[in-house]
């Protein structure tokens, strides 16, 4: 067994979920444009730092999907998100803020750990690089809101950087947001990692792995208004037994587990 930060993170929040999508192989239909363009984005940025056109990369990566049926946001559309992208692309290029030593090896870094219960762990990390000269592990994110600025050190608990930290042993670690609004803007979010925080990550991975390999899949739903998990859950309709939701959000891939690596690209 093969795990990934995605599986992980889709067991602690509710276990039913993960059987639904790693055994069963439910997985939910790529129609989102946000995601799909964040995927595109990233190539963007790839190109950039081998020195080619990355607006041409994003233009020729995202004309893809010109003509799909996406779900767009509200005030969203294609040429509104290839324009964004162009402007923000720009700009990251103005900051000059990361560089990246060796962009053939150091972009989408795949990285293996071995479970003391005899599993695997891999993790495909956006970037190893300098930011502000400081060596850190970068996780691009594209939104259409700004994050909560680093104030209160909250980034140190961010579960993503906490495996990423863990599984590489470094403590600096860095989300570079992309904001697509009204006037783009890039964020340039900072934390370091503790030893204490990357071992108890490594605990929590263990203890998930047992309580998967044990069959534990007991569903965690939330009824509670705001916090309602099951609303933006992919899976209620298989929950609600409603086929028309399981229809127009699922699709179903016997074994799809097996592709399970790809999921670390839509994060
Ligand atoms: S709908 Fe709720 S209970 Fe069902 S799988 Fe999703 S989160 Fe879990």
């Amino acid at each position: 067994m093969t795990y990934s930060y995605t599986q992980i993170s889709q067991y602690l929040r509710c276990p039913r979920s993960y059987r639904y999508r790693y055994l069963d192989g439910w997985q939910e239909k790529e129609t989102k444009a946000s995601l799909l363009f964040g995927r595109c984005f990233e190539k963007a940025l790839a190109a950039y730092f081998l020195q080619e056109d990355s607006a041409a990369t994003l233009f020729k990566e995202w004309g893809v999907w010109r003509e799909a049926t996406l779900n767009y946001s509200k005030s969203d559309s294609w040429d509104r998100m290839a324009h964004q992208g162009v402007h923000l692309l720009e700009l990251f290029a103005r900051d000059n803020r990361v560089r990246i030593e060796d962009p053939r090896k150091d972009l989408q870094v795949k990285i293996n750990r071995s479970l003391p219960d005899g599993h695997d762990f891999v993790s495909y990390i956006d970037a190893l690089g300098d930011l502000d000269g400081t060596r850190s592990i970068i996780d691009w994110k594209t939104t259409t809101s700004r994050y909560p600025d680093e104030s209160t050190g909250l980034l140190a608990l961010d579960p993503q950087l906490l495996c990423y930290s863990w599984i590489t042993g470094i403590s600096d670690a860095a989300l570079v947001v992309f904001v697509r609004k009204q006037t783009p803007e890039i964020q340039y979010l900072k934390t370091s990692i503790t030893e204490e925080h990357r071992q108890e990550f490594g605990q929590l991975i263990e203890m998930t792995s047992s309580q998967i390999q044990a069959g534990r899949f007991l569903p965690h739903s939330g009824i509670r208004f705001p916090q309602n998990g099951c609303v933006s859950c992919p899976h209620l309709g298989l929950c609600l037994e409603n086929q028309t939701m399981i229809e127009s959000k699922l699709i179903r891939r016997p074994g799809a587990s097996d592709l399970d690596w790809l999921d670390q690209f839509t994060d």
